[in-house]
C-alpha cells in the first residue's frame, strides 16, 4: 500500500544526498531523503579526506572542482544559512602535484590556463624552498616495500606544479550535515535507518520505492545516491546494462601519522605524489593523512558487497603506505601498529562520476564517485536539479546534453562528461581522476 508521495526521493543522505536534497527542496519540490544509516554523513562520507584541488584529466572535472571549492570558500552563503550546530570550513594548504613520466600535466596545466586556474612549475630547488620536509629525489616508479630497491637512492631529482588554492574541509560528516540543515530548512523529510529494499516502476518510469518492512513511498523522481551501494540500486532499478560505464565498490586505507613538527596545516600543503604510489595532506592537530594513488604494483581491493568489507587497516597497507611517504617525507613518525581507516570508494570504469538520467523515466544518479568527488558535493545538487529540470522540459540529455554555468567563472560544464553513456574518459585511471 502507499503511504504516502513526494515530488522526488533521494537515496542516501551522504554529503551527495545532502546536496541534492537540498538543491531538489529549494527548488519548491517535496522531497524525501531516506538513508539505512542511523547519521546523515556516516556512510563514505565520514571517512573522506576532502581534499581540495583541481588537478583532474578532463576540461569539465576541473571546471567542476574549481566551481565548487569557490562554493565551499563561501559554504554558509552558498546555503544561505548557517548550521547553528557548526559549519565544516574550508582548511586553505596549497596542492602540490609532482610529476611522474608522461603523466597529464601538460594537459591538466593547460586547462588551469584556460579556465585561470593559477598554478606555478616548480623544479626541486624550488620544491624544497617551499617545503622543506620534502626529500627532493625521484622515487620512481612506486615499489612494493619489500622490493630489494625500495630503499635505492634516487638518480634524478623531482620536479612538480602547485596552486595555492587547494585545501581540505575540516568536517567532511559535518560538511553533508550542513547540506541536510538547509535542506531540512527548505522543507526536505529525513528518514534514516531505513533500507531502500526495491525501486518501484513501470516498463518505461519509476514509480517510487519500497522501504524495509514492505511500505511503498511513491514520487515521479528517485535519485539513487547511495556511495558504494549505487550499483546495487542501479541493478534494483534495471538500468544497470544500459550503461557504458558502470562503478563498484573497491576498499582503501587512509593512514593518520603523526607530522614532524615542521609540517603543519600552515606550512605543508596536499601533496599528489604517484611517483612514490601516494597522496598526502597535513591534517589537524600535527597528522598527517596518507592514501594509495593507485600505484601498478599494488593490487585493487575491489569489494563485491558493500556490506562486506574489512573496515579496519591492515598492516600491509600500512607499511606500504606509509613507508612510502617516508620516502618523500624522511622526519616523517611512523607508529608501531596501524592508525587510521578502511571504507569504501565506489569507482567508476573510468575513475570519473557519473552524474546523469536514465532510460527509466524519472530515475537519476550521483554515483561513481571514485574516491574524488567529495571536493565537488557543492556542484553535484546543481548538476542533479539541471538534470531533473531539464528532462520535465522534454529535454533529453542523452542526446541533447545539459550544462550548468559556474557562478565563479561563467563558463559551461558539460554534463554529458559524467554521462553513464559515455566512451570512458582518458584519465589517470586512479584516484587522482
Ligand atoms: C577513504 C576515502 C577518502 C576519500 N578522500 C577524498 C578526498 O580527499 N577528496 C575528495 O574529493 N573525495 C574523497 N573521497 C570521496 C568522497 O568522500 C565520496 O565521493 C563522497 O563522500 C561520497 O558521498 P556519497 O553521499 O555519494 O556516499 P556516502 O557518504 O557513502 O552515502 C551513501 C549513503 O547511502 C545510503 N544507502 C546506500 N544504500 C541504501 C539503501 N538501499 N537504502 C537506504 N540508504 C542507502 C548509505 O547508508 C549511505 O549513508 C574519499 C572517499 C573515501 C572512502
Amino acid at each position: 500500500m502507499t503511504e504516502a508521495s513526494y515530488d522526488a526521493i533521494v537515496i542516501g543522505a551522504g554529503v551527495m544526498g545532502a546536496s541534492v536534497s537540498f538543491e531538489l527542496a529549494k527548488s519548491g519540490r517535496s522531497v524525501l531523503c531516506i538513508d539505512a544509516g542511523p547519521a546523515v554523513g556516516g556512510g563514505s562520507t565520514s571517512s573522506s579526506s576532502a581534499i581540495i584541488r583541481f588537478n583532474y584529466s578532463t576540461f569539465d572535472s576541473v571546471l567542476t572542482a574549481w566551481e565548487a571549492a569557490d562554493r565551499w570558500k563561501r559554504f554558509g552563503a552558498y546555503l544561505g544559512m548557517t548550521d547553528p550546530d557548526g559549519m565544516a570550513s574550508f582548511v586553505p594548504t596549497g596542492c602540490l602535484a609532482l610529476d611522474t613520466p608522461g603523466d597529464n600535466r601538460p594537459t591538466v596545466t593547460a586547462i588551469f590556463r584556460d579556465i585561470g586556474i593559477p598554478f606555478e612549475d616548480l623544479d626541486a630547488a624550488a620544491i624544497a624552498e617551499k617545503m622543506p620536509d620534502l626529500d627532493r629525489g625521484d622515487f620512481y616508479p612506486p615499489r612494493p616495500v619489500d622490493d630489494p630497491r625500495f630503499a635505492d637512492d634516487p638518480e634524478t631529482e623531482i620536479a612538480g606544479y602547485y596552486t595555492d588554492e587547494g585545501g581540505f574541509i575540516d568536517d567532511p560528516m559535518r560538511a553533508a550535515q550542513n547540506f541536510m540543515f538547509a535542506a531540512r530548512a527548505h522543507g526536505t523529510e529525513l528518514l534514516l535507518n531505513t533500507e531502500v529494499t526495491a525501486i518501484r516502476r513501470t516498463d518505461t518510469a519509476v514509480l517510487g520505492i519500497t522501504i524495509d518492512g514492505g511500505r511503498e513511498i511513491d514520487a515521479p523522481v528517485v535519485v539513487n545516491v547511495g556511495g558504494p551501494a549505487s550499483r546495487s540500486l542501479n541493478e534494483m532499478a534495471g538500468v544497470l546494462d544500459e550503461m557504458n560505464v558502470t562503478s563498484r565498490p573497491m576498499r582503501q586505507e587512509v593512514h593518520v601519522v603523526e607530522a614532524p613538527a615542521t609540517w603543519t596545516t600552515d606550512s605543508g600543503s596536499l601533496v599528489s605524489d604517484p611517483g612514490v604510489g601516494v597522496y598526502f595532506r597535513p591534517g589537524l592537530g600535527g597528522t598527517v593523512l596518507i592514501g594509495s594513488s593507485e600505484p601498478e604494483c599494488d593490487e585493487l581491493q575491489w569489494a563485491d558487497d558493500h556490506r562486506d568489507f574489512n573496515p579496519n587497516p591492515t598492516p600491509e597497507l600500512f607499511e606500504a603506505q606509509v613507508l612510502r611517504t617516508a620516502r618523500r617525507m624522511p622526519e616523517l613518525r611512523i607508529p608501531l601498529a596501524p592508525v587510521g581507516l578502511a571504507d569504501l570508494y565506489d569507482t567508476s570504469e573510468d575513475w570519473a562520476p557519473l552524474y546523469d538520467k536514465t532510460s527509466l523515466e524519472g530515475f537519476f544518479m550521483a554515483c561513481g564517485t571514485s574516491g574524488n568527488q567529495f571536493k565537488n558535493a557543492t556542484m553535484v545538487g546543481t548538476f542533479i536539479r539541471a538534470l531533473v529540470e531539464a528532462a520535465a522540459a522534454g529535454q533529453d540529455h542523452d542526446v541533447d546534453p545539459v550544462s550548468v554555468v559556474g557562478d565563479a567563472t561563467g563558463k559551461a560544464i558539460d554534463l554529458s562528461a559524467f554521462s553513464r553513456l559515455r566512451d570512458k574518459s582518458n584519465t589517470t585511471n586512479s584516484v587522482l581522476g
